[in-house]
């Protein structure tokens, strides 16, 4: 028989209350852990991350915030669940940069926008001897045992293991363009994402052959 070694989404739902955690937050990460499907250590502090973003920006979740995360493990689910910054509607992008952090930046007419930075700073997790193994990868990190202990120091950790930055970026405004058929394929595609008489689907980035 295998041992349950990590907690159901019943009980971390009971953790969170009894960790001290608001309702409202609570609710946020409730609804977390359903679209992500469990209850994964990164994304839990996504979920405080995104949380404290909003707290030093003084905005709600609904204001449209732009966001940009720099891991694609866990990080862009809180922002899509708890802003709706999404792939799709353009706020959520995702860069593969390999660090646990994400910026939010509100809208900006602008050249620039302003915003902040919240990452995972290594130095505070000294503190959480069983965070700092998870984090790291380290292989003194032992799935089978250690699975609930993680979840335990990151809801008593909360923000405490988190630092942050005030920010600027440039902002990539909506560009005009227009319509190419690609002579390989017959169907249509942006213009600038023609590679010479292909498109781009047809050349650098043909994925798939057709089943006969
Ligand atoms: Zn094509």
């Amino acid at each position: 028989m295998q041992m349950v070694t990590e907690y159901s989404n019943r009980e971390v739902s009971e953790r969170l209350v009894a960790a001290g955690i608001k309702p409202e937050l609570r609710e946020f990460f409730n609804a977390c852990i359903d679209f992500h499907t469990y209850a994964a250590p990164g994304l839990l502090i996504g979920v405080f991350m995104v949380d404290y973003a909003l707290e030093l920006l003084g905005k709600k979740p609904t204001d449209r915030i732009y966001v940009t995360c720099e891991t694609h493990k866990c990080l862009p689910d809180p922002p899509q669940v708890i802003m709706h910054a999404t792939i799709g509607n353009h706020r959520l992008r995702v860069l593969p940069i390999g660090k646990f952090a994400l910026t939010l930046t509100p809208f900006s007419a602008n050249e620039y926008a302003e915003g902040v930075r919240v990452y995972v700073d290594r130095k505070k997790l000294e503190k959480y001897r069983v965070l700092a193994l998870w984090f790291d990868n380290s292989p003194d990190f032992k799935a089978g045992s250690m699975k609930r202990q993680v979840v335990d120091e990151i809801l008593t950790a909360g923000k405490d293991i988190l630092s942050f930055d005030r920010i600027r970026l440039k902002v990539t405004h909506k560009k005009k363009w227009r319509s190419a058929t690609c002579p390989s394929c017959g169907e249509q595609v942006p213009e600038d994402l023609m590679e010479g008489e292909k498109c781009v689907g047809c050349g650098s980035l043909a994925y798939y052959e057709k089943c006969q």
